[in-house]
């Protein structure tokens, strides 16, 4: 499942490639890839538009047009986004093809389909929605449907390779929670972006044990997490993404990061660091790899089970 560096890898090759290409037009093969508006209304309004930039918020592609509206692909699963040169076969997995004024297309493939795509009003991507309760219809409405792009990540949490995103933001956000560090890493309202391989990743070069739980750390400690989250991330983005089946970039090529990682799916094999081998544990139904020398477990109370 594609995280922050795949999906960051894929929005920097479509910057490069489709930043100012025209949309002639698109057809739907699935309708339910289309999340916003509904499918004809999605293809009568993208026609004609003009693509400004290509950028990425959390786990998802944002399309950028020119007239100020944002299209955002949520890859999900096996979702992926390729721009595919005039002549190229088609592709059965296709969920939704865009075709350019200049005869090349962009795709969005999916085999397993639960990735969304969804067209918005531009504005308040970075203003966090305050959760507060005002009575009337017309607000229920708006929660119920969000129309701005802004709404669509209301309940995500800092980008962690953001420079506001410091390692006294992380401190003060781990502050009097008691749930594990795993967990806590994949709660995408705590920290946006994060899956399971980079969680991995981080705890392991953080030499922190995933079963950890948040209010236990020093103040040293918090400053590793912080520094090893946003390292193993830009590692995966100039590795062009781990690539464990499906994802590939907007070049339909797979990224190198996954023989680089440290322990995710090393299960067995040698720590880089200390020759032990490595360990797996399921936290929160997924699958959770860690040395088990450098990562040292919490003290026993917090080893008898997931109750984060
Ligand atoms: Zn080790």
């Amino acid at each position: 499942m594609p995280e922050l560096p795949e999906v960051e890898t894929v929005a920097r090759d479509l910057q490069r490639w489709v930043a100012g290409a025209q949309i002639t037009d698109a057809e739907v093969r699935w309708p339910r890839t289309i999340r916003h508006p509904e499918p004809e209304q999605f293809v009568a309004e993208i026609r004609g538009a003009q693509i400004s930039r290509v950028g990425r918020r959390a786990k998802s592609v944002l399309i950028n047009l020119v007239d100020g509206r944002v299209m955002t692909v949520a890859l999900r699963m096996t979702g992926a986004l390729i721009v595919a040169p005039p002549g190229t076969p088609d592709d059965p997995y296709a969920r939704v093809v865009f075709e350019l004024a200049d005869g090349r297309e962009l795709r969005y493939r999916d085999v397993r389909k639960f990735g969304r795509i969804g067209l918005w009003e531009g504005g308040g991507l970075l203003r966090r929605k305050r959760a507060k309760r005002v009575k009337g219809a017309k607000r229920a409405a708006e929660a119920k449907a969000p129309y701005r792009v802004g709404d669509v990540f209301g309940r995500h949490g800092p980008e962690p390779l953001a420079t506001t995103f410091t390692a006294a933001k992380l401190a003060e956000r781990l502050r009097g929670r008691s749930a594990r560090l795993k967990t806590l890493l994949l709660d995408q309202s705590f920290i946006a972006g994060v899956g399971n391989i980079y969680a991995d990743e981080a705890l392991w070069r953080a030499r922190l044990h995933p079963l950890r739980t948040a209010d236990s750390l020093t103040p040293n400690e918090v400053a590793r997490l912080h520094r090893a989250i946003r390292s193993v991330l830009r590692q995966g983005i100039a590795n062009r993404g781990s690539s464990f089946g499906d994802y590939v970039g907007a070049d339909d090529l797979p990224g190198d990061n996954a023989e680089k990682l440290f322990v995710y799916q090393r299960t067995g094999e040698p720590c880089y660091r200390c020759g032990r081998r490595i360990e797996r544990i399921v936290v929160g139904q997924r699958s959770t790899h860690f040395c088990p020398r450098c990562q040292k477990a919490p003290e026993p109370v917090g080893q008898a089970g997931d109750a984060a």
